[in-house]
């Protein structure tokens, strides 16, 4: 059931790709941001089996984000450098295919984009990512990656003192670089230049 289930979802992605995209080349270049930004912490979840699947949906721990989107990047990670922090990446561009297998573990459009449509993410516009300092230590945020839930807002109340401080200080870094916040997962920004970018289902090897 699980396989006839995933099948149909590739069908519709199929579908999707070809609607979102009538054989145009992407009109934005994929930049690695490990390469862009040297300092970058770069630990993917998806990568490994370690995420809410339980599967390792990523042959590759790399962060790719399409070029307008990767350069507003580089300029959070030089705003946060100067106030002692670095950024942690944990998602970027996800292939198309990727998002049926996310739908199918967490089917709440809350939380997962369904794949009819695709997410921001794949279309390499949306990075999910957060602070660490400048030697390498966790810093404290709201709740954990992908922790779907009340927990995950971006504009909760109750906050304790310093994890407000450090969410604020990621959402103006980002936000200043030209990022929008989305209210339902603290980790998660949009760069505007998604509506230019097509949706792809090219794998992380191969970009
Ligand atoms: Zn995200």
């Amino acid at each position: 059931m699980l396989i006839l289930r995933l099948a149909l979802c590739l069908v519709l992605v199929a579908s999707a790709l070809s609607l979102a995209q009538p054989s145009e080349p992407p009109r934005h270049n994929f930049v690695d941001l490990q390469t862009l930004i040297p300092d970058l912490l770069v630990e993917m979840p998806y990568a490994t089996p370690h995420n809410f699947t339980g599967e390792t949906l990523y042959p590759a721990n790399r962060a790719f984000l399409v070029e307008p989107a990767a350069q507003a990047l580089a300029s959070a990670a030089e705003l946060l450098r100067a106030q002692g922090y670095r950024l942690k990446i944990l998602d970027a561009y996800r292939p198309l295919s990727v998002q049926c297998k996310l739908w199918e573990k967490n089917p709440d459009r809350n939380f997962v984009a369904h794949p009819s449509t695709g997410s921001r993410h794949n279309r390499g516009a949306s990075v999910d990512l957060t602070l660490i300092t400048l030697d390498g230590a966790e810093v404290d945020m709201p709740s954990l990656y992908d922790e779907f839930g009340a927990k995950a807002g971006a504009f909760q109340k109750g906050l304790s003192p310093a994890v407000a401080v450090n969410l604020q200080v990621l959402q103006k870094a980002m936000q200043d670089s030209g990022f929008k916040l989305l209210a339902s997962e603290w980790w998660h920004f949009d760069h505007p230049c998604w509506k230019d970018s097509p949706l792809l289902d090219i794998p992380l090897t191969e970009l």
